[in-house]
């Protein structure tokens, strides 16, 4: 048996992912868990190449660049790639 008193709580948490899917686990975590990525999701579970963005972080951060110097250069030589098609 576990000592008494020394161990933080272990409780039963939910965890909420970002592509919908609950679930409920174990942790000392005090409260409910919000993930990005669950093994509902993950591509190593569902053997889809493919990457989860629900959040639209990829989005945010593709339009934070755009407004960049790097960004900017990056989209010449898209357009350049693109022309010499
Ligand atoms: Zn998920």
């Amino acid at each position: 048996m576990p000592k008494q008193g020394i161990h933080p709580k272990y409780d039963t948490i939910h965890v909420k992912c970002a592509c919908g899917n609950k679930f409920e686990t174990r942790s000392t975590h005090k409260g409910d868990l919000v993930v990005e990525i669950c093994a509902a999701c993950h591509p190593f579970f569902t053997g889809k190449q493919k990457l989860v963005d629900t959040a639209g972080r990829v989005e945010r951060f593709r339009r934070k660049i755009a407004g960049s110097d790097a960004g900017k250069a990056a989209a010449k030589t898209d357009a350049a790639k693109a022309a010499a098609k």
